[in-house]
């Protein structure tokens, strides 16, 4: 007997709907994502579609009818819970527009569950887009399989910040002067946690005797060179992952 095929194909579309999806809901796609759908990948009647919402899980959808410039998918079912996401903030000074639109796709891959601009004296960016930074989580979630987007928070200054920190999550402050590894304070901290990264310039005397105040803050060190603020945040949620067994 012959092996069934697994359905949905791998290569299926996966696509983030904002509204709550249930099993015979027919969903209207139009603007961007009907023209990934038809004229990108080309897809015909009856092709399937994996869709989430960040709430519900994922479902499997059928394309049920093709218009010029939209279409209509109706959901068949449902593929799978939401994961567990791992319980990890990231709190990361807003840098040039690329850089910061790289750290927010590779946070989302890496699997944070929120990412919060932090604003500090030496931050020069005036005027952050969140929308487009949510877009650019919404299609990393797309491609790397997340069911559930990372929440986005407004741009929040840092002393605020600081004044409102719940007690029970750990601050890891990525310190370029130096601390403990960030390797070593993870596996001895595990728990609700959060990454604090500064601006390309750094925090300056009186924001580092603020952070390092907070009685929950831990100064770590990413190794002994000075790395870009979008390598050190990369580099420091990827240790807090390994370090906590990475949750599916
Ligand atoms: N302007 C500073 C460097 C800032 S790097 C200088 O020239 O000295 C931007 C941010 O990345 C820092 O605020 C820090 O949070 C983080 N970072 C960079 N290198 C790091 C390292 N080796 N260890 C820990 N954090 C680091």
């Amino acid at each position: 007997m012959t092996a069934t095929p697994a359905w949905p194909p791998d290569s299926t579309p996966r696509l983030f709907i904002d509204g709550l999806l249930s099993e015979g809901l027919e969903v209207r796609i139009d603007d961007g994502q009907a023209h990934y759908l038809l004229s990108v990948m080309r897809i015909k009647v009856g092709a399937p579609i994996k869709l989430f919402d960040g709430q519900t899980g994922e479902w499997l959808a059928e394309a049920t009818v093709l218009g010029r410039r939209d279409l209509i998918l109706t959901i068949a079912g449902k593929l799978r819970d939401c994961e567990t996401v791992p319980d990890l903030w990231l709190l990361a000074a807003p840098i040039k527009k690329a850089r910061i639109d790289w750290i927010a796709e590779k946070a989302c891959e890496l699997g944070v569950a929120r990412y919060q601009p932090v604003m500090t004296h030496r931050t020069n960016i005036e005027r952050l887009n969140l929308d487009r930074l949510r877009s650019h989580m919404i299609e990393a979630a797309e491609q790397c399989g997340r069911t559930t987007l990372p929440t986005l928070g407004e741009p929040i200054k840092l002393v605020a910040l600081l004044a409102s920190f719940e007690a029970g999550r750990r601050l890891f402050f990525a310190d370029e002067t130096g601390g403990v590894p960030m390797l070593d304070a993870v596996t001895a901290n595990p728990g609700p946690a959060a990454i604090l990264i500064g601006p390309e310039g750094g925090f300056d005397t009186a924001e580092r005797a603020a952070i390092m105040a907070l009685p929950h803050a831990i100064g770590v060190s990413l190794g002994q060179r000075i790395l870009r603020a979008e390598t050190a945040a990369l580099a420091a949620i990827t240790i807090w992952m390994a370090a906590t067994g990475t949750p599916d």
